[in-house]
């Protein structure tokens, strides 16, 4: 498949439902200029939850339909539903220079990885198993069976954690945050060819 190039960064963020992404990225967003990508999905909203905000909420039509148009970054069944990253809005966001956070399931993070290896990609966890179906089941709107389908996924995911360049777990909130924000300072500062016409400067000096 064609690697696609970009002028700003993309940073892929997964993990186990409960572990924290969302508040994480929220916290980012206010404190560093990063741009969340809003997916698609066939899930109903959430109470909450605005439509092109949290989520691009369409149905199943809908959403074969862009799969078939090629609309789809990657796209993936998560439990019962499907969730896809739309492919132009990221690329345009990319290719104006601005970092992209795509906020998405391990299977959608290995996908983007094909297509994309330069992407960041951060694996976010929770501090215990304990603490995680505590945090699930706080969330309220989810039924029993919900939270032991979710809670046994999880110990399947944290297998891939070895596919990822980062893991950050997320204890306390602040400290999670900043972990996450020295992650996107730290591959700004990397000795790539975003500095060559530094050098370039630096060899016409000598
Ligand atoms: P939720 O329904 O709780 O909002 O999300 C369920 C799961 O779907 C989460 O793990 C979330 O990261 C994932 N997800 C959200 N959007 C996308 C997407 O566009 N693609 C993929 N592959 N997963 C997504």
């Amino acid at each position: 498949m064609e690697e696609i190039s970009s002028k700003g960064k993309l940073f892929v963020i997964s993990g186990p439902s409960g572990a924290g992404k969302g508040t994480i990225i929220k916290e980012l967003i206010k404190q560093i200029d990063v741009e969340l990508s809003v997916s698609a999905t066939t899930r109903k909203p959430r109470p909450g939850e605005i439509h092109g905000k949290s989520y691009y909420f369409v149905g199943m039509d809908k959403f074969r339909e862009m799969i078939r148009r090629g609309e789809f970054l990657e796209y993936a069944k998560v439990y019962e539903n499907f969730y896809g990253t739309p492919k132009t809005k990221v690329l345009e966001k990319l290719d104006e220079g601005h970092d992209v956070i795509l906020e998405i399931d391990i299977q959608g993070a290995m996908k983007v990885k094909k297509v994309f290896p330069k992407g960041v990609f951060i694996f976010i966890l929770p501090p215990s198993m304990a603490e995680l179906r505590r945090r699930i089941t706080g969330r309220g709107s989810e039924t029993k069976e919900v939270i032991d389908l979710r809670m046994s996924k999880t110990l399947g995911e944290i297998a891939y954690v070895d596919q990822y360049d980062y893991c950050v777990i997320n204890g306390q909130i602040q400290e999670a945050v900043n972990r996450v924000k020295a992650i996107v300072i730290a591959e700004h500062s990397k000795v790539s060819s975003d500095i060559q016409g530094i050098l370039d400067e630096f060899e016409e000096e000598k």
